[in-house]
């Protein structure tokens, strides 16, 4: 198959457009013809790489992507017909999740063990055994990849490869972050630093749709035109008030916003004195540099909490992308590149020239 790949971490130049072996679905599997992959800021990070990550070279990028179902390679029913267990398979029964070839299909790149006590919880995103499609294992900048069938979500035959790649790993985030780690509630006022990212993007949109008003603080005038058309109440231009915490509390009386949700880090503090008192930070990202100091008084004095997650469960995963093929959350759109061209499609997602989400054409 033609894949784009790197034997070594470093700049745009190690990928290449190139032959590599299609993939063998194991038991369990489906081997995804992919149409369709999103690019996600993470791929560029793998690409350059950081201390302690180690890969199996070499690496294919890739979290998202959506596709056809080519082949599957069933997988034993176990006794209680819910999960694969070892000692309870009788011959002749599988499992395919109610899937076929020929389905179309978007992959969850969150893959959990479906084993350890997290798993078992329904927990998947804390599994123990955790693995990310594109970051820990060869990803979706490939004409094929063979992901357990249980990472598949069926798409109506007339749904757009594109937008369902671009949905996936975006709305699975922002959807368990606000929803359930941060139990947003209708008409909380909620604060999102940054107009840019897919994840914010989803974020204004998911807030909307729970009934929520949403603020958004961006560095431009076009970014923050973005988050507007997706329903952003009110618009803060950074480039204009240095700090916005300020602006924030004046918006809202000198109450403060429910709830921030901040993917930059290095705005912690800001973020912080924009919350009421009890108010919530969440946070899956940290876009602006791994280590911040934030001032404790903050944190004890006005009840705050800082509310982490990554990615979503299974049936977080499945909610949210109900809402997209039912067109109630609709990704942004940004270019399309063909597959070979994926470097220059990082550059444009790194140099954040992009208005809305990236994809990789691979073939229809
Ligand atoms: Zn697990």
């Amino acid at each position: 198959m033609k894949t784009v790949l790197f034997h070594q971490h470093g700049g745009p130049d190690v990928l290449q457009y190139t032959e590599f072996p299609t993939p063998d679905p194991r038991p369990g599997e489906a081997l995804i013809r992919l149409h369709a992959a999103a690019l996600n800021r993470m791929d560029v990070m793998v690409r350059n790489g950081w201390p302690g990550l180690k890969l199996e070279m070499p690496h294919v990028n890739g979290a998202d992507g959506a596709g056809e179902i080519a082949a599957i390679n069933s997988l034993p029913l176990g006794g209680d017909g819910s999960e694969v267990r070892v000692d309870t398979l009788e011959a002749g029964e599988l499992e395919t999740r109610g899937l076929e070839i020929g389905d179309h299909v978007v992959i969850n790149a969150n893959f959990g063990c479906g084993k350890c006590e997290f798993c078992v919880a329904g927990k998947d995103n804390m599994c123990r055994n955790w693995h990310l499609l594109g970051e820990t294992i060869r990803g979706t900048y490939a004409e094929y990849v063979s992901v357990p069938l249980r990472q598949l979500y069926k798409l109506p035959h007339d749904f757009d490869y594109h937008q369902a790649a671009a949905s996936a790993l975006v709305y699975q985030t922002a959807w368990h972050s606000l929803v359930k780690r941060g139990n947003l509630q209708k008409e909380e006022t909620v604060l999102i630093v940054g107009a840019g990212g897919g994840v914010n993007t989803a974020s204004v949109q998911i807030a909307k749709w729970l009934g929520a008003q949403v603020a958004v603080v961006g560095s431009d005038a076009k970014k923050l035109s973005m988050a507007e058309s997706v329903g952003a109440d009110l618009l803060i231009d950074r480039s204009k008030e240095e700090d916005w915490s300020k602006a924030v509390y004046l918006a809202t009386n000198k109450r403060g916003v429910d709830v921030v949700v901040d993917n930059v880090g290095t705005t912690f503090m800001m973020s912080l004195r924009a919350l009421r008192k009890g108010g919530r930070l969440l946070t899956v990202g940290n876009s602006g540099g791994p280590k911040i100091e934030i001032d404790n008084r903050y944190m004890f004095a006005k009840h705050l909490s800082i509310l982490g997650s990554t990615m979503s469960t299974l049936p977080d995963f499945r909610a949210v992308m109900d809402l997209i093929v039912t067109g109630k959350l609709k990704p942004v759109m940004d270019k399309t590149y063909p597959l070979k061209d994926a470097a220059a499609a990082q550059e444009r997602l790194w140099r954040n020239e992009n208005f809305g989400k990236i994809t990789l054409d691979i073939g229809s």
